[in-house]
C-alpha cells in the first residue's frame, strides 16, 4: 500500500501587486497620494511601516517605493535633535 504525499495542484500565488480590499481603495504608489494608503505592517522599532500599496514608508517621511525608487523625506525633522555641526 503506497501512500502518495499530497500535491497542491494549485500554483502559488505570487503577485507584484498588493491586492487592496479596503473601501474606499488605498491610492496606488505611483499616486501623489500614496500615504494616505492604509498601513498593512508596522516595525516601528525599525522605523518604517508598508502600506497597503507596497510602499514602505519611514518615519522620517521618507519612501521606498516597489519599484526600487526612493522618495526623500519631505518633512523637516523635529527640532528636538540639535546636532552641532562637526
Ligand atoms: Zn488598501
Amino acid at each position: 500500500m503506497e501512500h502518495t504525499p499530497r500535491r497542491s495542484t494549485g500554483t502559488p500565488q505570487r503577485k507584484n501587486s498588493t491586492v487592496c480590499r479596503h473601501r474606499p481603495p488605498c491610492p496606488p504608489a505611483d499616486s501623489p497620494d500614496r500615504e494616505a494608503a492604509r498601513p498593512v505592517a508596522r516595525f516601528p522599532e525599525q522605523g518604517w511601516s508598508l502600506l497597503c500599496n507596497g510602499v514602505l514608508l519611514f518615519e522620517d517621511t521618507g519612501e521606498l517605493l516597489p519599484d526600487g525608487r526612493i522618495i526623500a523625506p519631505h518633512r523637516p525633522p523635529a527640532a528636538e535633535h540639535v546636532t552641532a555641526a562637526a
